[in-house]
């Protein structure tokens, strides 16, 4: 049996969907045809939309348009409002929020990314070293999705509001999003983007929630889908499966927290005592419950994952899109780490239904993978 503990990456949706995805694809049409087919179809896409704001919080007259992914989200987002002012962003944002930023600066807006502590985090002083009367955007992700660290996005906001009244704030949720509380408010954001995948509904199936009153323009302009914001016929599979997910997460957030942080909390305590010089990164700060990042000196992160998927366990070295080419981390680039140590470093992302049991057999693997590897690597 596969162990995953690449949940960051997918997480792949569990038995409870079957019957969602059977019935979605026998019985429902199109959601802009007038008959039965599809006004079942749109029926289900609307009760997905009241399920989406439920999860974040949002109030009922607050805007869901369902995307294609966190990543269509997020260009949507910034190309709406980063060419009305300067925007202020991070350098450990998903690439899927720095490509749009290197957009607006080649047309010539201003982009201000700061960088984050040593632990990861984004912190309310070093917005407010750079946040301006000018500034009209500020896109902070909610979690990073390589170290796991939870921004404060409250404090954030406060001091943005103080100073840039009319910016809009946004938030990358895609990780936070069933693995911590999201409430929109509670956050003070009035933007927040979501990915399905991330919490075990489908791939190609996203979401941006906006306040009432935060005006998008659409990336997409087609028909008058998703009220004329994103054209294009919906993906109504995955609506309907995202919606099901959304209300599974409401009923057991605070379980699902919990297991994660069980099975990740002992497998932080065995890596460090079975593997010399095994470190956390990120430790300090207020991270995701399930997600680890190692930095295992004296090994190539790489490798590691190749013997481990050999042993059929699977992990990463970071976020899943940038696995696969050589560049090292831009997160862990950013938190001030060096190359050796950001090559060296693997990235182990829980599910909720891990069994802790598993716990030993992952550490025995990694433990016996490093032991080889260090016997064979050169000495530096
Ligand atoms: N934002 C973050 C923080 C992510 O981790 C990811 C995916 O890895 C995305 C956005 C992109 O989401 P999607 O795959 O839905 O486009």
């Amino acid at each position: 049996m596969v162990i995953d503990c690449d949940a960051n990456a997918t997480y792949a949706p569990d038995e409870r969907i079957r019957g969602v995805i059977t019935s979605c694809l026998l019985d429902l049409g199109n959601p802009s045809s007038l008959h039965r087919g599809g006004q079942r179809a749109k029926a289900v896409i609307e009760e997905s939309r009241a399920s989406v704001r439920e999860l974040v919080g949002a109030h009922t007259a607050d805007t869901v348009i369902f995307t294609s992914g966190a990543t269509e989200a997020n260009n949507t987002i910034l190309a709406t409002f980063g060419k009305l002012g300067t925007t202020i962003s991070s350098r450990i944002e998903h690439p899927c929020v720095l490509g749009p930023l290197k957009r607006l600066e080649a047309a010539g807006h201003k982009v201000i990314c700061v960088s984050p502590d040593a632990h990861g985090a984004i912190t309310p002083e070093s917005v407010a070293a750079v946040v301006t009367a000018d500034t009209r955007l500020v896109s902070i992700m909610a979690a990073n999705n390589e170290v796991g660290v939870i921004n404060q996005l409250r404090d954030i906001a406060l001091v943005v509001r103080a100073v840039a009244p009319h910016a809009v704030i946004h938030s990358d949720a895609a990780q936070l999003l069933g693995k911590g509380a999201v409430n929109m408010y509670d956050m003070d954001v009035d933007v927040l983007t979501l990915s399905a995948h991330k919490i075990g509904a489908l791939s190609g199936t996203g979401a941006i929630v906006a306040r009432q009153g935060i005006e998008i323009e659409p990336l997409i302009v087609g028909g008058p889908q998703e009220g004329k914001l994103r054209g294009g016929t919906e993906n109504v599979l995955g609506v309907a499966v995202f919606g099901a997910v959304a209300r599974m997460i409401v009923e057991d957030i605070s379980h699902r927290c919990e297991a994660m942080s069980r099975v990740r909390d002992a497998f932080e305590l065995l890596i460090k005592k079975e593997i010399s010089g095994a470190e956390i990164n990120g430790a300090e700060a207020t991270r995701l419950p399930n997600t680890s990042s190692v930095y295992l000196p004296g090994v190539r992160a790489d490798d590691l994952i190749v013997a481990m998927d050999l042993e059929r366990i699977l992990i990463s070295s970071g976020a899943a899109c940038s696995s696969g080419k050589p560049e090292p981390s831009h997160v862990l680039l950013a938190m001030g780490q060096d190359e050796e140590r950001v090559r060296s470093t693997i990235r182990v992302s829980f599910r909720a239904d891990m069994p802790e049991a598993e716990v030993p057999r992952i550490v025995r693997a990694l433990s016996g993978a490093v032991e080889r590897m260090r016997k064979v690597a050169p000495k530096r």
